[in-house]
């Protein structure tokens, strides 16, 4: 988590996972927070403001948890496309009498995209239509199975309305948490992220800030995204004022110098100043950055994880239909060879949304439309951060193009060419030039940026570069077959009459599958 901590040699603690709740319309999210909120947050201080802050801890007989008071895929997504992974648990919420809906399915691509343990809420089970073994049937199919039939998802029955089951949930989440085993510095300078911010009328901008690690005191110099500050005041989530928060603690914050956004991240720097000249640095860069993205926008700049071994193509897929979308989706993962992955990260039926896009910039992924359509902000959103849309009527199409974008990704071979022979017949020492070979191009052609490989009886001595070219007095770009040339070697002389001089280049040539 914070290697430079670790360098320093400064001791890993245990901390509290940070949960995010996720899951359909009106399954219950507000509420499950709402309760718990209620029921296990020491209120404030007596006459004190309630801040009302974005997260929350909640202390239980089995520890403590951190719950980010912003439910739903879309602000956790938003945040993972910014860098900040925030989240270390996500609570599904499914409701009892509803059963898996999209936004269900939105919410377990989007955890599972983002590598986080899930653990199910199954809600309003206090109703009399509720019907809990459904959703088991239904999730399953979903690939979300629980512990009872072998898969590693704990499945808890809940009321948000009543209470029933949440001390139960809030026990597997923290037995969910302490097979993570999440730690990190205690006494380090803070880092952290900004789970939330506005501009309060009377206390200018203020942060909600998730410590990640370290610990953030009041007074301390901070970097927050493209802002900066001083910590004037630090509020807990009962709105007492606390001296200092460790990792895992949501503190609210006054004395920035602007509003940050949500997934900015956070840092404790020496002197304010600094952390001003950085910020005012970072204005400008975060501009260069949007414009170099804009400009790599297409399709190829998606496929920039080319690396050693095997690569990945993440692919979100929307469309019109389920049936064209199972088609689809089949037909892509097929594509999948030794060296490329194709990977369908969300696959949905409908329009593609802002939340589609952040999904896409936190998996790298290219967002394929068909017969469907991004909306205006999620047009705006992949513009400005150089994610591709690709849009198709023709599934064929869809996977013609998929496939060509994956020769893209394959490394260009690197091919050697022999491109010429020539023969030493003279050589003549020139003062301060060295040894100038006299030849005769024999085969083919050199050229002036040529690369050689100095033959002595037919042993490779040398390899290097031509340094000059000439025909006569005048330096020459190549020379062909059956023509004299003049020739020195960059960096060497050890050359003798009768030695040949193999002329070769290097081409890259583009591969396909
Ligand atoms: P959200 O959209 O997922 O945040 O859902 P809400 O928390 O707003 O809940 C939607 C509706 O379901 C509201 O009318 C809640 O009162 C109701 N609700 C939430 N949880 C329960 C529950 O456990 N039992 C019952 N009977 N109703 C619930």
């Amino acid at each position: 988590l914070d290697e430079s901590a670790q360098s320093i040699d400064v001791e890993l603690l245990p901390r509290a996972p940070v949960v995010t709740v996720m899951g359909h319309v009106d399954h219950g999210k507000t509420s499950l927070l709402d309760y718990i909120r209620r029921a296990k947050v020491a209120v404030g201080e007596a006459g004190g403001i309630t801040q009302h802050i974005g997260a929350y801890r909640v202390k239980t007989e089995a520890g403590v948890a951190t719950f980010l008071d912003t439910p739903g895929h879309e602000a956790f997504t938003a945040m993972r496309a910014r860098g900040a992974q925030a989240t270390d648990i996500v609570i599904l919420v499914v409701a009892a009498d509803d059963g898996v809906m999209p936004q269900t399915r939105e919410a377990i691509h989007h955890a599972k995209a983002a590598g986080v343990p899930m653990v199910v809420a199954i809600n309003k089970v206090d109703k009399p239509e509720a019907n809990p073994e459904r959703v088991k049937q239904e999730l399953v199919a979903e690939e979300v199975v629980p512990e009872e039939y072998g898969g590693d998802v704990p499945f808890v029955p809940v009321s948000a309305k009543t209470g029933f089951g949440i001390d139960d949930l809030l026990e597997n989440v923290l037995l969910q948490a302490e097979v993570l085993e999440l730690k990190a510095a205690v006494d380090a300078p803070a880092k952290g992220v900004v789970i939330e911010s506005s501009l309060d009328k009377g206390r200018g901008p203020v942060a909600t800030i998730l410590v990640q690690s370290g610990t953030l005191k009041r007074g301390d110099a901070i970097l927050v995204g493209a802002t900066y500050g001083r910590v004037r005041a630090m509020l807990d989530e009962t709105g007492k004022n606390i001296p200092k928060a460790g990792p895992s603690v949501p503190v609210e914050i006054q004395g920035l110098s602007d509003v940050p956004a949500a997934g900015d991240e956070v840092q404790v720097v020496i002197d304010e100043r600094k952390a001003r000249e950085i910020a005012l640095f970072r204005q400008g860069k975060f501009r260069d950055v949007k414009l170099a993205r804009q400009q790599a926008a297409k399709l190829e700049s998606m496929f920039d994880n080319i690396g050693e071994g095997l690569q990945t193509l993440e692919l979100i897929v929307k469309t019109d239909v389920q049936g064209s979308q199972e088609a689809l989706v089949q037909s892509l993962v097929k594509l999948s060879t030794d060296e490329i992955r194709v990977r369908v990260v969300h696959a949905a039926v409908g329009g593609i949304s802002e939340s589609d896009v952040n999904l896409a910039i936190a998996s790298n992924a290219v967002i394929i439309g068909f017969n469907v359509r991004a909306d205006q902000s999620a047009k705006k959103l992949a513009e400005s951060n150089g994610i591709d849309i690709r849009y198709y009527n023709i599934i064929y199409d869809a996977v013609d193009d998929v496939k060509s974008a994956m020769s893209g990704m394959l490394a260009p071979e690197k091919r050697e060419e022999v491109i010429g022979m020539v023969e030493i017949r003279e050589v003549y020492s020139i003062s301060r030039i060295g040894k100038v070979a006299g030849c005769m191009v024999t085969d083919g052609l050199v050229r002036r940026d040529s690369q050689v490989r100095l033959l002595r009886n037919h042993v490779v001595i040398w390899t290097g570069y031509i340094d000059s070219l000439k025909r006569f007095k005048d330096d020459a770009k190549e020379v062909k077959a059956g023509f004299d040339c003049g020739i020195t070697l960059r960096g060497n002389n050890d050359i003798e009459v009768g030695d040949q001089l193999e002329i070769f280049e290097i081409k890259e040539i583009a591969r396909t599958l």
